[in-house]
Parts: C-alpha cells; sequence; structure tokens
C-alpha cells in the first residue's frame, strides 16, 4: 500500500520513510503541505497520508481541509501529527476531517497500529464502493450480456431524444434481432443459445462507436442508440453489424453456428417520440423479417403512430 509523508524537518521525514518502507509501505514524502495537497489531488494517489501538523505555509490541518472539501473517491485517511503542545487543539484537527492524530514524539509500534487500523477501514470502504457498483452495475445492466437492460437502453434513448430535438440533431435506433433463434435454442441447447447471444452483444459492441448507447432490449433482441446519427448513417452502420454477425459463426463444440440478424432502422426525423420510434423501428424490422430476414429496412412515416392507432402489424416478437 501507498502511503504519503508530509513532514517539514527532515530528520523526522527521513526516519518516517525508513520505518514505512521496512514495514513494506511504499512511500512518497514531501515537505510542506502545498506538495502533499498537490500530490494528494493527483489521480491514483496514495489512499492514506502521514500530516505532520505544524508546517510552513499550508499545515496539515489546512490539508486535512481541503481533502475534506474535494470529496472524492476512494477515500483518504489522513493521520495527523500534532506536537504535544498542541494536543488540546486536536478537536480543531479532527474537525477539519483528520481521522486519527498520534502526538510527537511518537512510539513507533503504535503508529504501526494506527496505520493498521487505518488500512483496514480503507479496505473495508473499497468493499463498500466494489459492492456499490456491482449493485449499480446489476440494476443497469443485462446479467447475460453484460449490455444495458431495457430500462437503462430507453433511459439513454429519452435522454438522447430530448438532448437532439434540443440542439436540432439527427438521431437514429437499430432494432435487431436474431433470426430463427428458437431453432438454435432448439438444435443445440439453451447454453449455446446464450452463448450466442453473448457472442453476438460482444460482436454489435465492437462495431459501433462508444459513446453509442447499446442494450438487450428483450430475449434476443437489441436497441442501439445512435446520437448524431442520421438516417443514412444508421443504415449504414446497421448494414455493417449484419454483415460482421453473418461473418462470425460461432465456433462451439456442439457445432458451429450460423448466425444472422434482421435490423430496423428509425430516425427523429419521423417523430421525436420514443414509443412511437420503438414502434417505427420495429414496424422496419417485421419488414425485414417478412423480406427474407438477414437484412436491413427503414422505417419510413407510414411506420409510426396515426391518431394512436398502429399503421404495421406488430411483429411476432413484440408481443
Ligand atoms: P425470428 O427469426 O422470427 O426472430 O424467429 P426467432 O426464433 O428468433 O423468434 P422467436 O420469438 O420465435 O424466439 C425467440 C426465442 O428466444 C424464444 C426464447 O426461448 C429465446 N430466448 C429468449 N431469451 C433467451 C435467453 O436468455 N437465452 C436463450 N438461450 N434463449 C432465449
Ligand atoms: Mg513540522
Ligand atoms: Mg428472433
Ligand atoms: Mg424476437
Amino acid at each position: 500500500m501507498r502511503i504519503l509523508i508530509a513532514e517539514d524537518d527532515p530528520i523526522s521525514r527521513r526516519l518516517l520513510e525508513v520505518t514505512l518502507g521496512k514495514w513494506g509501505y511504499e512511500v512518497m514524502s514531501c515537505p510542506d503541505g502545498e506538495s502533499a495537497w498537490a500530490m494528494l489531488q493527483q489521480p491514483g494517489a496514495p489512499s492514506l497520508a502521514i500530516l505532520d501538523w505544524m508546517m510552513p505555509g499550508m499545515d496539515g490541518l489546512q490539508v486535512c481541509r481541503e481533502v475534506r472539501q474535494m470529496m472524492t473517491e476512494p477515500y483518504t485517511y489522513m493521520l495527523l501529527l500534532p506536537a504535544k503542545s498542541q494536543k488540546a487543539d486536536i478537536i480543531a484537527g479532527l474537525e477539519a476531517g483528520a481521522d486519527d492524530y498520534l502526538t510527537k514524539p511518537f512510539d513507533a509500534s503504535e503508529l504501526r497500529m494506527r496505520l493498521r487500523a487505518g488500512r483496514r477501514i480503507l479496505d473495508l470502504q473499497a468493499e463498500l464502493i466494489f459492492v456499490r457498483e456491482e449493485l449499480r452495475t446489476q440494476a443497469t445492466h443485462d446479467s447475460l450480456t453484460r449490455l444495458l437492460n431495457r430500462a437503462a437502453t430507453c433511459d439513454i434513448l429519452q435522454r438522447e431524444l430530448e438532448r437532439a430535438e434540443r440542439e436540432q440533431l439527427p438521431l437514429s435506433i437499430i432494432l435487431a434481432d436474431i433470426d430463427f433463434f428458437k431453432r438454435i435454442n432448439d438444435t443445440y441447447g439453451h447454453l449455446a443459445g446464450d452463448a450466442v447471444l453473448r457472442e453476438t452483444s460482444q460482436n454489435m459492441k465492437a462495431v459501433v462507436r462508444p459513446y453509442d448507447g447499446i442494450g438487450r432490449y428483450g430475449g434476443e433482441e437489441f436497441l442501439l442508440v445512435l446520437p448524431g446519427c442520421d438516417n443514412e448513417g444508421a443504415a449504414t452502420l446497421a448494414e455493417r453489424i449484419r454483415e460482421s454477425i453473418e461473418s462470425n459463426p460461432l465456433a462451439l463444440a456442439e457445432g458451429i453456428i450460423p448466425i444472422t440478424l434482421s435490423l430496423g432502422v428509425a430516425s427523429n426525423d419521423i417523430t421525436q417520440n420514443m414509443e412511437g420510434l420503438i414502434g417505427a423501428a420495429d414496424a422496419a424490422l417485421y419488414r425485414a423479417k417478412n423480406n427474407g430476414r438477414n437484412r436491413v429496412e427503414i422505417a419510413a412515416h407510414t411506420d409510426t403512430l396515426e391518431d394512436g392507432v398502429l399503421t404495421f402489424p406488430l411483429s411476432p416478437s413484440s408481443g
């Protein structure tokens, strides 16, 4: 574990460096509060800091205050080193955001134990962050494909539609559905079907840009949100995805499984309404299925909702 020492007295600093090094810490050190504050703001800064209280310029107390105001993660655990005469001010130190203190001159074994306590807190905190991030991922992602789930994809689509309208920019979506997927399940088994879903997801993800949204919309259906992409651009991308999937059959112990996709494209020039847009892409997808599958179809104005009545037959997969 890396640790930062801020101590203006060169002898004490050296002593700390050597001692902490012996205990297995990777030590960074500096002679004043300004440098400590600068180092603690760097990405990947040490999460444990030993700060001398009395230093010329910015003192340890001020460093504590600045770090706490920054409120970044991961947490920085700060151990303040006041002189004996400052012991009465210790409340001020803790109020400034120090986690612990050790009055100078201190006993090495006490320092060692206090650092161990600090590490325990940092470890616990790292675990909490990990669990929290896992929960966040679980709430927004599909566990099989690791793509966004339907709700999260729709959230992105809604947000991007509003932004596109505000900024007068194009936006397109692609609804993609694996062809004869039920047959893949029936022929190769459900596990092979799952592998096809994962593989198809990864292949699609590799084709789109990093800022395009891609989610699992349903069983074997995917929704892509393409901000800044007009109808023509989306059609080209859909064709690239189609080709990429077709040319990457999945080789499993069960055999080589050919995979193809049918895709429907719709853009915000036909409607700015989310449900309407998805409905239009679904209508285009339905046409792609009817016209032989493994193909791309583009939605037209007639694919949108009119007077609340769908002007296209619902695709089998949307029921
Ligand atoms: P089409 O070309 O018309 O799209 O035909 P299809 O067989 O792909 O469509 P259909 O809607 O008839 O079948 C979809 C199948 O996807 C049925 C369902 O059991 C399967 N499925 C849905 N979710 C999963 C999953 O997570 N894993 C696996 N292995 N299969 C799934
Ligand atoms: Mg000092
Ligand atoms: Mg299908
Ligand atoms: Mg389907």
